[in-house]
């Protein structure tokens, strides 16, 4: 089943399509997030790292405004420090580390060395947790390169931090008395970042899905108008001629619209050779016959009326013989021209039954009716002169018409004309016989 689909999917254009759009766009969008993120990401952290710097050296410029001088460790006992700043003990005064703390939400220490003597961290029971090491990284990384430092992987307390550390210069260019710290909460940057990113992975999905709709769209709107060119062909190939493009395809001016528009010149090209008479222009036998099996279906379905005409040229080998083959062909196509003009209704159809001879269809037709357009068109080619070179050729026609009999053959229609016809031709000629078969 799945295979089947599977098979569906790439044997079908509608499928082929489908995969050539959305196949692309999903990997796009997936490239876009990748990227995206990952530059968004790393363009924060940079951010994250800028601010830790500043924090650091904002923490530096107010303690040395507020307490200028040098910092200095006054050692009491094994775990009992003082940190002097100038002459100012900042040990118990920890105002300005604590309001960094509340204002930004950062860790601040300060260290003696890799000792930490000042902090803002706290325990569970909210003592301050100094006395802690600098870890060997940071010693070689920052005292003893005596250059600032940001990691993003510091752990303390079982936590990961981001880490911002600032050297503090010896009094009088000694080695470095020790370090500035600011420690921000990892899971607090990531959450930061994920808002920030969040936007833009949320906008990337939309365009995907949008461009992804209004494509897929538009290459199944393609699709569409390919199968309706597809069915027409395949109809035109069945020989069936009646089918019509419709109008949206055909005013397409892309090469699509070419081929609709190709399709339909094939189609007069087709229905000219297999439904119409070269010489005369008039439908042919097979025409004909399929409008009259038409037109006797309609009167048994809907109870329609119809006449059948079968009209023939008199003493036409004389024609021939007289002014020669190529005259008489001029005089099938003037009497054809008269046909013509006068069986234009909708529901009229004049074929080339034979040699000269002509069937006329009267679809939805009182015989009354049928027998005026049959006199008309008598008369006219009986006063009509056929000029073919010098010669001026006269004709007349001997016409059968029947008001089709309800639910009879339209074999029986044919043969009834055909008998009045043969009437016609037996009893001199150039004359209309009617019969109405519906009335027997
Ligand atoms: P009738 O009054 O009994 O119909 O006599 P007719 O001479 O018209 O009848 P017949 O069937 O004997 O002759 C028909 C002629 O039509 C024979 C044939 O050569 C001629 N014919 C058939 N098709 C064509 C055509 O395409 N061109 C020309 N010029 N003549 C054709
Ligand atoms: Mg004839
Ligand atoms: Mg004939």
């Amino acid at each position: 089943m799945e295979k089947e689909k599977k098979n569906i999917l790439k044997r079908s254009l509608r499928g082929k399509m489908l995969l050539l759009t959305v196949l692309p766009l999903v990997f796009l969008a997936i490239l876009l997030g990748f990227v995206s993120t990952r530059s968004f990401t790393s363009a924060m952290l940079g951010e994250v790292e800028n601010d830790m710097a500043n924090q650091c050296h904002m923490i530096a410029d107010i303690y040395d405004r507020m307490y200028p001088g040098a910092f200095r460790l006054e050692v009491l006992d094994e775990s009992n420090y003082n940190l002097y700043k100038g002459q100012v003990d900042i040990t118990a005064a920890s105002q300005i580390i604590d309001s960094i703390h509340e204002a930004y939400g950062v860790e601040v220490s300060i260290f003696r060395s890799d000792l930490c003597v000042v902090t803002t961290m706290k325990d569970a029971a909210g003592n301050r947790q100094t006395l802690t090491k600098a870890s060997p990284v940071v010693v070689s990384g920052v005292l003893e390169t005596g250059e600032e430092q940001f990691y993003s992987d510091v752990i303390l307390n079982g936590e990961k931090y981001f880490a911002y550390f600032m050297p503090i210069p010896g009094k009088d260019g000694e080695e470095i008395f020790g370090m500035y710290a600011i420690y921000r909460l990892a899971s607090d940057v990531h959450a930061l970042v994920l808002r920030s990113v969040l936007p833009v992975i949320l906008l990337c999905l939309l365009a995907t899905i949008v461009i992804g709709l209004i494509s897929i769209r538009y290459s199944q709107k393609i699709v569409s108008y390919l199968q309706q060119i597809q069915r027409f062909m395949r109809a035109l190939s069945g020989g069936k001629f009646d089918i019509e493009l419709s109008p949206r395809v055909l005013e397409l001016e892309d090469e699509l619209g070419d081929l609709a528009k190709s399709g339909q010149s094939m189609q007069r090209a087709l229905r000219l050779l297999v439904e119409c008479d070269a010489l005369t222009g008039l439908y042919n036998r097979r025409l004909g016959d399929r409008r009259l099996r038409r037109a006797a279906k309609r009167a048994v379905d809907y109870g329609m009326d119809y006449c059948v005409g079968i009209c023939d040229i008199d003493f036409f080998k004389k024609v021939n013989d007289t002014y020669g083959h190529e005259a008489g062909d001029t005089v099938l196509k003037a009497v054809a021209r008269v046909l013509k003009q006068h069986m234009t209704g909708k529901q009229m159809t004049v074929a080339r039954w034979g040699g000269e001879e002509f069937l006329l269809l009267f679809e939805n037709c009182k015989l009354s009716d049928a027998q005026k357009v049959l006199q008309q068109i008598h008369t006219q080619i009986r006063e009509m002169t056929i000029h073919h070179g010098d010669q001026a050729i006269s004709v007349t026609m001997s016409m059968g018409l029947v008001q089709a009999e309800h639910g009879a053959s339209e074999d029986a229609m044919l043969g009834a004309a055909d008998e009045l016809l043969y009437y016609c031709k037996e009893h001199g000629r150039n004359q209309i016989q009617v019969k109405d078969l519906s009335q027997k």
